[in-house]
């Protein structure tokens, strides 16, 4: 493919935009030699301002959404994909959060392209543990990690029972959760559902991976060793 098409694809620009990229000469080799926009290379060898390009398929993106943001791509806003380099919004296939984290949780958020992979994370039956940490309005009773082990909450509007779920609690008002499954508010829910309202909610890992000092509002990409460590 010629490197023009190759390059816009990726949602770096317009042709017209990565036309210009050509013109200045921030596109080369992998050695620093200027490109052209009728040259064919392979992915691998070309450079945009000496950074090697995003992958053509299979991107993955580990994000620490912040409170206040949405995980969707046609709602009022803030949404997490503003945190994100519009071209990552240009890319065809889309990109989209691996399952969705409240306007009001924190934490690891993961985006792909890979719907195969999103499935794996996401899907009940590969058992990726979910991490969370909740802060509740009032203390601990005691008898929340029984209830939370035993799957037995009633949810509204769930006929499918619940599976069991870790609990650990940290102190008087906190407690981490660890979910096989993300129904609607999972959290949230059966917190409500013991009595309990959630005052804070952060995830703090999504399978082996963690967020790893990623700080607020900002994203990395992963390799494929990262997304073997999710597994
Ligand atoms: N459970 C919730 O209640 N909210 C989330 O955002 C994730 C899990």
């Amino acid at each position: 493919m010629k490197l023009l098409r190759l390059i816009a694809n990726l949602g770096y620009g317009s042709r017209k935009d990565v036309k210009a990229m050509f013109r200045e000469g921030r596109i080369t080799d992998a050695q620093g030699e200027v490109l052209y926009a009728d040259d064919a290379m392979t992915h691998a060898e070309v450079r945009i301002d000496g950074e090697p390009l995003d992958p053509p398929q299979g991107l993955v993106i580990a994000l620490h959404k912040p409170v206040g943001y949405t995980c969707s791509h046609n709602d009022a806003g803030p949404l997490v994909y503003d945190l994100l380099p519009p071209r990552f919004l240009q890319r065809r296939p889309v990109l989209s959060s691996v399952g969705r984290l409240d306007r009001e949780t924190s934490g690891l958020l993961l985006l792909t392209d890979d719907g195969a992979l999103l499935h794996r994370i996401i899907s009940p039956r590969h058992h990726v543990p979910k991490r969370y940490i909740a802060t509740l309005a009032e203390e601990l009773r005691g008898d929340e990690a029984a209830r939370f082990a035993a799957g037995d909450l009633a949810l509204k509007g769930e006929e499918q029972a619940l599976a069991p779920a870790g609990f650990d609690a940290l102190d008087a008002r906190r407690a981490r959760v660890t979910l096989t499954e993300g129904r609607y508010h999972q959290v949230r829910r059966m917190f409500a559902a013991c009595g309990h309202h959630v005052e804070a909610l952060h995830r703090e890992s999504i399978g082996g991976l963690e967020l790893d000092g990623l700080e607020a509002g900002t994203w990395t990409r992963l390799d494929a060793d990262a997304v073997d460590a999710i597994f």
